[in-house]
């Protein structure tokens, strides 16, 4: 579903990519961790071209990003977005703030962007919540929502850029709770996080970056019981 051949960026000197290649099976949950400014965010963000690689390649399903002649707009269609800040539009109702895309982008009738959009709402448990403004909701349920409205669109990849971190602890585990749900609808997910327990429950595989490359790449049971890196072996005792 997702595939990257010799990706690297750099911002000016700073090459903070270098030459990763690695993919992501379609439906398989992937959580990318690492230190802070290891990368984590630029990597996500090369993957729907919010970055423009410096070099190499990144395909999604059997569409190559990175060939200008891709429509790029069309793709990331097909790849939902959430970020720490859940950058809702205050100005309009939680269930218009889900139907704004469907019925802008994939021009759906109102009625079946509301049908389409409710369903999203219950799906993360907010369907009670469709007429009120963002400002009426805490920071969870704000970012619930935000899952809801990259939902509506359908798109069989979702990223994810620490959607928590943000958050009042209490508020942590019903997004957590909501995305671990989604990861058994059988969508493809690549979750930066900082969430380690959650990362070892719900994640098939994790990604640990440290300077620029993936340090390592296992399953959690694998990577958190027995990392083989001294970087990660460092990041764990102080994340555990
Ligand atoms: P992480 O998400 O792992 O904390 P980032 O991907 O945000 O790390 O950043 C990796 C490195 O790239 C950091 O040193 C950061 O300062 C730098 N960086 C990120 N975005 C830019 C940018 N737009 N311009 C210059 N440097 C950037
Ligand atoms: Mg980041």
């Amino acid at each position: 579903m997702i595939r990257t051949e010799f990706l690297s960026k750099s911002f000016g000197r700073l090459d903070v990519l270098k030459d990763i290649s690695t993919e992501i099976k379609k439906g398989q949950v992937v959580a990318i961790i690492g230190p802070s400014g290891c990368g984590k965010s630029t990597f996500l963000r090369c993957l729907n071209l919010l970055e423009v690689p410096t070099r190499g390649r990144v395909y999604i399903g059997d569409i190559e990003m990175t060939n200008p002649k891709t429509d790029i707009k069309k793709v990331r269609q097909n790849m939902g977005m959430v970020f720490q800040h859940f950058n809702l539009f205050p100005h309009m109702t939680v269930l218009d703030n889900v139907t704004y895309a469907p019925i802008k982008v994939k021009k759906l009738s109102k009625a079946e962007a509301r049908e389409e959009g409710m369903k999203r709402l219950e799906q993360v448990g907010l369907a009670e919540k469709a007429e009120v403004y963002p400002s009426r909701l805490s920071g969870g349920q704000k970012q619930r929502v935000a899952i809801a409205r990259a939902l509506a669109m359908q798109p069989q990849v979702m990223l994810f850029d620490e959607p928590t971190s943000a958050l009042d602890p209490e508020m942590v585990k019903e997004v957590l709770e909501v995305m671990k749900g989604l990861a058994q609808t059988g969508i493809t997910m690549a979750i930066v996080t900082h969430e380690m327990g959650f990362a070892r429950e719900v994640a098939d595989r994790i990604i640990f970056l440290d300077g620029g490359k993936i340090a390592e790449d296992a399953p959690p049971a694998e990577f958190f019981s027995n990392p083989r890196s001294e970087r990660a072996c460092q990041f764990l005792e102080k994340v555990l």
